[in-house]
């Protein structure tokens, strides 16, 4: 790629939250199970950054796959029902499997397990969000997968490489690794083009670069080409960097830090200032917040927003939604995610963060909307 001839990689010693995505076939032999000496050298892999301070988290596919083993069911593919069968029963396993290898760093892992609704309801991103920040905040690795024992197909990812860059700029993580059986993008597909050849980094994702990874009516299968590209697009649509691995050596963290081959994607933006845009500009307000003088300093000085400066709410809204934010004077502030929904607003509204439980019933959050979920200006 000339395009790409005067711009470096990145250094992976940089990024300051990381998801690194493992595929099945990485985790998994068909035959003997459990991979356990290459999954022992990832998790050194995991705790070195860990341990320089790195937010870490893992997408690990493997369930089904661990799940057929011990059920011994039949090579091939399964149906549905079957594989949702393996899901559940592999998926304890996988679950220990990673505690046990990031425990030995004394790493506490947290099971997360999402559907494709989960990432894109509002309400429940926010919630998956919130809990991914706070396992973060405790230091602790997230493990998410699929939960595929309760998706059917038409509303279930299906692949874990796209659910990995949903959860990715879910998570605010400025860099995505997908640990893969390949060691990245070629120009044509090596097996059967010997000409093919390794691209070392995309700075954008063009028309010819998605042709390379399989045209959009070719069958590629799960997992392949495409839906790494696609993966490629969610993440730095929302400010991920991008890269795709070769798994299958010992180490391939390590591998990548010492420039080993593989493709990166890159992002001419970052987590927070693509969340930014996309609340300012992608979503339709559904309501009004107006705010006192006090309110309106606290959050042009960078802090969320409290009930107690909030005078009245207008519109009917639910949790997650965007609203737009108005001064005293009526000039418009900004807009947020709201974190309650409009009749739980209404009710807090004028009232002070500790009156919260005894007005709603319940202990909610401080915040009506949080710093990280406001984008700020008029538009
Ligand atoms: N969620 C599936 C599993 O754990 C894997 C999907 C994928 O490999 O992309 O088996």
């Amino acid at each position: 790629m000339n395009a790409s001839s005067d711009i470096k990689r990145p250094d992976i010693a940089n990024f300051r939250r990381v998801v690194v995505k493992v595929g099945s076939s990485l985790l998994v032999d068909p035959v003997k199970g459990l991979k356990a000496e290459w999954l022992d050298a990832l998790g050194h892999d995991l705790a070195a950054m860990h341990h320089r301070g790195v937010d870490v988290l893992v997408v690990s596919s493997g369930a089904i796959a661990m799940g057929r083993g011990v059920l011994n069911l039949p090579r091939g593919p399964l149906k549905l029902e079957e594989s949702q069968a393996a899901a559940a029963v592999g998926q304890i396993a996988l679950s220990r499997a990673w505690a046990e290898v990031l425990g030995r760093h004394g790493i506490t892992a947290g099971q997360i397990l999402v559907t494709l609704g989960d990432t894109e309801e509002r309400q429940r991103y926010l919630n998956a969000r919130a809990t991914l920040g706070r396992l973060l905040e405790m230091k602790a690795v997230p493990v998410v997968n699929e939960n595929d024992t309760v998706a059917t197909n038409e509303i279930r990812y299906g692949d874990n490489d796209r659910l990995a860059a949903r959860v990715a700029t879910m998570a605010g993580a400025d860099l995505l690794v997908l640990l893969s059986d390949i060691d990245g993008l070629y120009t044509a597909p090596p097996q059967s083009d010997p000409r093919a050849t390794l691209i070392p980094l995309v700075p954008r994702i063009t028309a010819e670069i998605e042709a390379m990874a399989g045209g959009a009516a070719s069958e590629l299968s799960r997992g392949g080409m495409r839906t790494k590209v696609e993966a490629a697009k969610i993440a730095t649509a929302g400010g991920t960097h991008m890269i795709i691995a070769d798994g299958r050596v010992m180490n391939p963290l390590q591998r990548i830090a010492a420039e080993g081959p593989c493709t990166w994607f890159l992002t001419g933006s970052n987590p927070v200032s693509a969340r930014k845009t996309w609340i300012a500009g992608a979503l339709e307000p559904k309501g009004t917040l107006f705010l006192d003088e006090g309110a309106t300093q606290a959050i042009r000085s960078g802090k969320s927003l409290l009930s107690a400066g909030v005078k009245r709410i207008e519109g009917v809204f639910e949790r997650g939604d965007a609203v737009v934010m108005r001064a005293p004077d009526g000039g418009e502030l900004g807009r947020g995610l709201i974190g309650y929904d409009s009749t739980e607003a209404a009710l807090l509204a004028g009232r002070s963060s500790r009156d919260i439980e005894t007005l709603l019933g319940y202990e909610g959050r401080a915040e009506l909307i949080h710093r990280d979920d406001m984008a700020l200006g008029a538009l």
